[in-house]
């Protein structure tokens, strides 16, 4: 469970000298599995050097204000927590070696995968272990551990012994040119456990073992100094075989033997079994399969939009903390324009920096886009033509530096969630749930208080309220398009999660919260994680501690963990935009070597989502008259207590699922109309456009000329302020 407050004063993940980390006070993370968690209240769990919590409440309010102050480098964070101390980059890697980061140095191997779940639990073996949830299968970088310790799911691999005679093995099945190891201590809310140093052995029978010796002397590399910072060690020479052993010699001394670990190793041809190892075949597709930074992720979407230039433009849409624009890349028939009766689409990817899958699968499909389109795929140009795709890979690009200069294995769970400026993007959003709630519990809804389109409140607007200028760059971002669908991606868990992600019972921490669209809701996330290969698979396994498969891979995000702010709520709340929540990948930060399969997985499942954009009823609403659109016209469908409203051009789209339905359009100063629309099966949106009358004046007396009604010129002014807050800062 994701329920607790895990926000990370445990983290005393080394920071690169010149940034400062800061810490939201967040108390449970939207998607993506919680970074490191606070610890400190346990019963055995000795006080970490230089941290302590003080939050030890097991369920902290559940509505956090989504208000963290920035905290000064190695001072008070959020919540007077102690920031983490900074430390020079060159305390992450043992002393055996030497590593350049970003990555894990040029000669070095990737990863086994322990953390992706490519070694399968039956290749981790143990000399012994605690029970069960401790044991071998549970030893992978970065595996979370459930709420409860003592589940099946517990955060690592504790021996059962405490002596130096204890191991952790991996076997590679083939022959492997062992580098590197990555260790980590015991995730755990409750205890303090890591080891501090440790030998390594290899074997190619695992009878006869051979350890890494440095010189003449079996080398000994130095461990973890806390629970939560990776520590690489390259092996002073690579060594050969196909068992890799751990075996710690030394322990934090009020804890135990437990470790989480990932070993660096390349296959290599075995003479003796020709038919084990095959070289991997290279990707079909030729796409730019590596981690791009800023100025990379710059220049791979202008050389997109040079190669594409009639079906692309790219455009920023403001500026993180420190300076980095948010760029989007436009695709569609005609970039720049709006056309009516043509849907919106956006992608966001990267507000959780340290969650990089859905970035780099973001540069891919642009790639894609343009070079389908090229080639004239018709599903492709289809898709171009009738759609207008917005994507937008980096919303939160000061924290994926930071996670990238760390690179894959060493940024830990926790590095570069945040903004610079310490805030959560996922909770930093107004919190338009709780008055439109409490407006229901008091019968206002729809009649005194709107359904939809709810303004954003007042305190939101103050020039003092904390809003991240990546935030404040996106809800206008959002008002000034009119999306119809999204998804923003993250990672950390596999399973896709829809609105509403805050519990509507206030101090609950989880609870089926579902929005009047949860039919519609429900078939999105289920497009999505049906036709993603990596979910789909029958032998997926639970990446941390929930069991997603029994709900065919998508959960209502309030039932999984509460989240205030979230931008899937403020979405459906404040803008027609239907957004869902992609959980992408186990490993947030998955390797390199990795990210042609993570397409392949994905590929799919991005096209088919964007495709369902098409869903539903769309139209036009216009004034009988003189055939022009009406603006802010309210589109209501019977049965459905959530209404959207019509674009500049007096456009619209509905999402629905196939049926039968009694569409309804009003529009200040005309009267009402109503007819039935139905909805197909096909992908295909069904026309439904009115022609409203004037309404006469016995309606509305004294009054010739539709005005705007309150609502909105109240939207419109606070809008207006909080974009004039954001340019100060
Ligand atoms: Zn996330």
């Amino acid at each position: 469970m994701a329920t607790r407050d895990r926000d990370g004063s445990s983290d005393s993940s080394a920071a690169l000298p010149e940034i400062p980390i800061k810490k939201g006070k967040s108390s449970r993370e939207n998607s993506c599995v919680n970074p490191a968690r606070g610890g400190g209240r346990g019963r055995t769990r000795a006080p970490l050097p230089q941290h302590s919590d003080p939050h030890p409440e097991p369920h902290p309010d559940p509505h956090p204000n989504p208000e963290p102050q920035p905290g000064l480098p190695g001072g008070v964070g959020a919540g007077g927590r102690p920031s983490p101390p900074l430390r020079p980059r060159s305390a992450r890697t043992g002393g055996s070696g030497t590593s350049r980061v970003p990555g894990l140095g040029r000669r070095s191997c990737p990863p086994l995968g322990l953390e992706s779940l490519r070694v399968l639990d039956t290749q981790l073996q143990a000399s012994s272990h605690k029970r069960h949830g401790l044991g071998a299968h549970r030893g992978r970088l970065n595996i979370q551990s459930g709420l409860y310790d003592g589940d099946f799911y517990d955060g690592g691999w504790c021996a059962g012994r405490e002596d130096t005679e204890q191991w952790l093995q991996v076997d590679a099945r083939r022959l492997t040119r062992f580098t590197g190891v990555v260790t980590q201590g015991l995730n755990s809310i409750w205890t303090y456990d890591w080891v501090t140093s440790y030998k390594v052995q290899v074997s190619n029978d695992s009878h006869t073992w051979l350890p890494s010796r440095n010189g003449t002397e079996e080398a000994v590399f130095p461990g973890n100094k806390d629970p939560e910072t990776p520590v690489l060690n390259l092996l002073p020479s690579p060594l050969v075989g196909r068992f890799l052993r751990i075996n710690p010699q030394s322990w934090f001394p009020n804890g135990t033997v437990c470790l989480r670990a990932e070993v660096l190793g390349c296959p290599v041809p075995d003479p003796n079994d020709a038919h084990t190892w095959h070289p991997p075949a290279p990707p079909e597709s030729h796409l730019d399969f590596r981690h791009h930074n800023y100025k990379e992720m710059r220049k791979l979407m202008k050389r997109v939009s040079e190669e594409c230039p009639d079906i692309t433009r790219v455009y920023s849409i403001g500026e993180s903390s420190r300076g980095l624009r948010l760029y989007v890349m436009e695709i569609s028939d005609n970039p720049g324009q709006h056309e009516v009766g043509e849907p919106e689409f956006r992608y966001v990817a990267g507000m959780h920096g340290n969650e990089v899958l859905g970035r780099e699968l973001l540069l891919n499909l642009m790639e894609f886009l343009c070079r389908e389109f090229r080639r004239g795929d018709p599903r492709v140009v289809q898709l171009v033509t009738d759609t207008r795709i917005h994507l937008l890979p980096s919303m939160n690009p000061d924290g994926y530096e930071t996670a990238y200069e760390l690179g894959s294995e060493l940024a830990g769970w926790a590095m570069g969630r945040w903004t610079y400026e310490g805030i959560d993007l996922n909770h930093n959003f107004a919190d338009l749930n709780t008055a439109l709630w409490d407006a229901e519990d008091n019968d206002l809804v729809p009649h005194k208080f709107p359904n939809h389109y709810i303004p954003i409140p007042e305190y939101y607007t103050f020039a003092n309220a904390t809003v991240a200028p990546e935030t404040r760059a996106v809800i206008a971002w959002m008002q000034r398009y009119p999306f119809v669908l999204s998804a923003n991606l993250h990672g950390g868990e596999l399973v896709v999660t829809y609105p509403f992600d805050m519990t509507r019972t206030y101090w609950k921490a989880q609870e089926l919260t579902p929005t009047p669209d949860d039919g519609v809701f429900r078939w999105l996330a289920t497009v999505y994680a049906t036709a993603n290969l990596a979910m789909a698979s029958g032998e997926r396994r639970r990446c941390h501690y929930d069991d997603f498969t029994r709900f065919g891979n998508i959960i209502n995000g309030a039932n999984w963990h509460t989240v205030a702010g979230s931008m899937n709520d403020f979405s459906y709340l404040h803008t027609n935009c239907f957004e869902i929540t992609v959980e992408l990948s186990c490993d947030k930060f998955p390797h390199a070597s990795e990210l042609p399969e993570e397409w392949e997985n994905n590929r799919e499942s991005l096209l088919l989502f964007m495709e369902q954009v098409h869903r539903g009823i769309k139209g036009v609403v216009r004034d009988s008259d003189t055939e022009l659109g009406i603006p802010n016209a309210i589109i209501s469908v019977d049965g459905i207590n959530h209404d959207v409203r019509t674009a500049s051009d007096g456009d619209y789209w509905r999402l629905l699922n196939p049926g039968e339905y009694e569409v309804t359009a009003r529009a200040e100063g005309y009267e009402a109309a109503t007819q039935p629309c139905r909805v197909y099966f096909e992908n295909v949106p069904t026309p439904c456009s009115f022609r409203l009358a004037r309404a006469r004046g016995r309606h509305r007396p004294g009054r010739t000329r539709p005005g705007p009604d309150p609502a909105l010129r109240l939207q419109r002014l606070r809008l207006r302020r909080l974009r004039a807050h954001g340019r100060g800062q």
